[in-house]
C-alpha cells in the first residue's frame, strides 16, 4: 500500500471565524489534528497535496458564482491556508513531495494534474482530509473511488458546517465506498 495525504480547501475563507464561506467552529477544531497528520506523513516521506479552491471575482462562467458568496479569490488572504495548517505548510513548502495545487471544482481531481502525480508515484491509497466533508471531500472521494483508489478518511481531520451532512458523508465513505474511516 502506497499512500498520499490530500489536504483539501483548508483556507482562511473556509475555516476562519470571519472567513467568507466559513464552516465555523468545526473547521477550526480540526486544525491541531490536521497539522499533526501532516507532520506524521511528512516525517514518513509520504507525498502531501494541498488542493486549494481558486476563484476570480464575479466570474460569470463558474457554477459556484450562483450558489455561494465570493470566496477563495485569487491573491486574497481568504485563499491562504488557515491557522496551524498554514504554519505547518510554512515549515515544509518547497520540499520535493509537498505540492500546493489550484482546483476549480469541488473534486480535487477535476481539471487538476493530481491523478498524474499520484500515478507517477504509484500511489494506490488516498488519505482525504480538510473541508468540507459533504461537499469537496465527498466529490473527491467519488472520483477517487471511480478511479480505483483505496480511500482513508481520518474523521478528526475533516469537518463541515452541516453536522448531519458530515455524518451522512462519513457513513457513505464507509458503507458505499469501502473507505477506512478512522475514529
Ligand atoms: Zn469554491
Amino acid at each position: 500500500m502506497s499512500e498520499a495525504l490530500i489536504v483539501i480547501d483548508y483556507s482562511y475563507d473556509f475555516a476562519a471565524p470571519d472567513g467568507k464561506l466559513t464552516a465555523g467552529a468545526p473547521a477550526q477544531a480540526i486544525q491541531d489534528a490536521l497539522a499533526a497528520k501532516i507532520d506524521l506523513f511528512y516525517s514518513a516521506s509520504t507525498p502531501i497535496f494541498f488542493m486549494m479552491d481558486l476563484h476570480h471575482e464575479n466570474d460569470p462562467y463558474h457554477p459556484e458564482t450562483a450558489l455561494f458568496p465570493p470566496h477563495n479569490i485569487e491573491g486574497t488572504k481568504g485563499r491562504e491556508l488557515y491557522g496551524r495548517v498554514k504554519e505547518k505548510y510554512g515549515e515544509i513548502k518547497g520540499a520535493q513531495n509537498v505540492f500546493f495545487i489550484d482546483k476549480r471544482r469541488y473534486s480535487a481531481f477535476a481539471g487538476t494534474n493530481l491523478a498524474q502525480l499520484l500515478n507517477e508515484r504509484e500511489i494506490d491509497t488516498v488519505v482525504l482530509t480538510g473541508l468540507v466533508t459533504d461537499i469537496c471531500i465527498m466529490h473527491t472521494a467519488v472520483d477517487a473511488y471511480n478511479a480505483g483508489y483505496k480511500i482513508v478518511v481520518p474523521s478528526t481531520c475533516v469537518a463541515s458546517f452541516n453536522p448531519d451532512g458530515h455524518k451522512v458523508a462519513l457513513d457513505h465513505f464507509k458503507n458505499s465506498m469501502g473507505a477506512v474511516v478512522e475514529e
